[in-house]
């Protein structure tokens, strides 16, 4: 009964946690989450309004736009005007949005 002790010796494996490491989640999809409903979703079935630093709210189908992004849904209640109204004034602070109809429609169906 002597060298029990001898057994807590490889602490070093556990070091395999590594933030590098691909494959925990299983898809890369990013996800955003609705304005209206709050729904998170992958950020390609949002639609992205975007606040540029001008101050100009606009519909951003490149999802690259500057300025502070606010995600709709394809929900038909995420889309309307009166639903967005409040999101983008909540999330933008602002009581000054622009059109939405015309905001909404150039993005929608391509069909
Ligand atoms: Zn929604």
């Amino acid at each position: 009964m002597a060298n029990m002790r001898n057994t807590a010796k490889p602490l070093t494996m556990n070091k395999t946690k590594t933030k590098g490491q691909p494959g925990t989640n299983k898809s890369r999809e990013t996800l955003r989450m609705c304005a209206v409903c709050r729904r998170m979703l992958p950020k390609q079935e949002l639609l992205r309004i975007v606040r540029t630093p001008d101050g100009a709210i606009l519909a951003d189908h490149t999802g690259r736009m500057n300025g502070r992004g606010v995600y709709l849904c394809g929900e038909a209640s995420c889309r309307k005007p009166e639903n967005v109204r409040k999101a983008l004034r909540a999330s933008f602070r602002t009581e000054t949005l622009p059109d939405l109809g015309v905001l909404l429609s150039d993005g929608g169906d391509a069909q």
